[in-house]
């Protein structure tokens, strides 16, 4: 790897968070090279190159290493260890593999918060003598301790029995087991760290999940200056602690008692800060090259007074590419469609999002989001 200059970023995922990537990479004059299995996978289009290759083949992130100046992530299904010795030997890895040590295990990243004393869930390994459930009439969450994302290795259980039914499923993959918080809502920072130390902050979201998956997100949350407060503390101390550089999204519960707690970290740019791209002056994919890339952080600051952003999931099997409803979502006043040029549709299958800018003031707005992500909904799910 050469020093000076960054003008080639590889990239660890090839998904749709690295293909969202592209215009801030030509914007900033840099060059993508990604590392994912498919050629038909979304950013292998716009990348100047590429490995095909699983995202844990190490032997392949060398040889990306050879092609790039840093190496980034958009996928964190990585093997980490055989990272770190490639980083010992002069790869430069941004985030560094030891921001990442404590947060790719969801037990070893619940430890990590306690020993920072933020505020989690409670939780334990399982199997383990103490379960962590108030009484034992309400859920428990169940989770694979790797590999979980939109709520696949995530199971709400309401008793025992479902546990051990769930428990003897899954067999030897190692579990978290922890408390059932019933948030009042879900909210969401996406926020930066530079080279320097810098840290941006975006506008704190409310996400809103229907089976474990991200539905909707909206921007800014509209909750009280305190919870802000809250949810920009744990920020700070995390990105602070970790030595982050780059992009993280940091997932979080608001309780019925106005309290925030983290329910997850992910290292890397996160489905809550799509609105970004189309609300805020610096989009998250810009904002993480800029950080990876040694650069100065861009402001944060949204350009519009709200945004809401739908994600177009798949409802069935298909090779459609679905023109006719991406023309019907694009004609909505205001709204910019991102179509991810997956070749295949499966239910549930992030295909593509939209995102709704809005210019009203107060209750009025929140009530407008909610009505044009129910016209999304319904002319995306009919
Ligand atoms: P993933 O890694 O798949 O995103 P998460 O741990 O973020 O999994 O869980 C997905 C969703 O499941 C959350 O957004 C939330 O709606 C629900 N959930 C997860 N953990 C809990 C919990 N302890 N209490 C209540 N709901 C939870």
């Amino acid at each position: 790897m050469k020093n000076g200059m960054i003008k080639r970023v590889g990239v660890i995922g090839g998904g749709q968070l690295a293909w969202m990537m592209a215009d801030a990479a030509a914007k900033l004059g840099v060059e993508l090279v990604v590392q994912t299995p498919a050629a038909t996978d979304p950013a292998v289009a716009i990348a100047a190159g590429k490995i095909l290759a699983p995202v844990d083949d190490t032997a392949a992130t060398a040889q990306l290493a050879t092609q790039c100046d840093v190496i980034t992530f958009e996928n964190e299904f990585v093997d980490l260890k055989a990272l770190s010795s490639l980083e010992s030997q002069g790869i430069c890895f941004r985030p560094s593999t030891h921001a990442l040590f404590p947060l790719l295990d969801k037990y070893h990243q619940r430890c990590y918060l306690k020993d920072l004393g933020l505020p989690t869930p409670k939780f334990s390994s399982f199997p383990t003598p103490h379960t962590p459930h108030p009484t034992p009439h309400t859920p428990l969450v169940l989770k694979t301790r790797r590999h979980g994302y939109d709520g696949q290795g995530t199971f709400i259980l309401k008793n025992q029995a479902e546990l051990q039914a769930t428990v003897e499923r899954l067999q030897t993959v190692p579990l978290l087991l922890e408390e059932f918080v019933p948030f009042e809502r879900e909210l969401a920072a996406i926020a930066a760290r530079s080279v320097t130390g810098e840290i941006a902050i975006y506008p704190i979201v409310e996400t809103q999940q229907e089976k474990q998956v991200c539905r909707r997100v909206f921007a800014p949350a509209t909750v009280s200056q305190e919870v802000v407060e809250q949810a920009e503390a744990i920020v700070r101390t995390l990105l602070d602690r970790l030595q982050v550089v780059g992009v993280f999204g940091i997932e979080l519960f608001l309780t019925p008692e106005g309290k925030v707690l983290v329910n997850e970290i992910a290292p890397r740019v996160h489905n809550s800060g799509h609105f970004t791209l189309d609300a805020c002056e610096t989009s998250q994919f810009e904002q993480h090259l800029r950080a990876v890339c040694g650069l100065p952080l861009g402001s944060p600051a949204m350009h519009t007074s709200a945004a809401v952003m739908v994600n177009l999931l798949g409802y069935e099997h298909s090779t459609s590419d679905y023109q006719t409803k991406r023309q019907q979502l694009a004609a909505i006043p205001q709204a910019q469609v991102h179509w991810y040029g997956k070749t295949e549709s499966r239910p549930g299958r992030k295909l593509g999002h939209v995102t709704v800018l809005l210019d009203e003031p107060g209750k009025k707005q929140h009530d407008s989001a909610i009505a044009i992500a129910q016209t999304v909904e319904a002319i995306w799910y009919g």
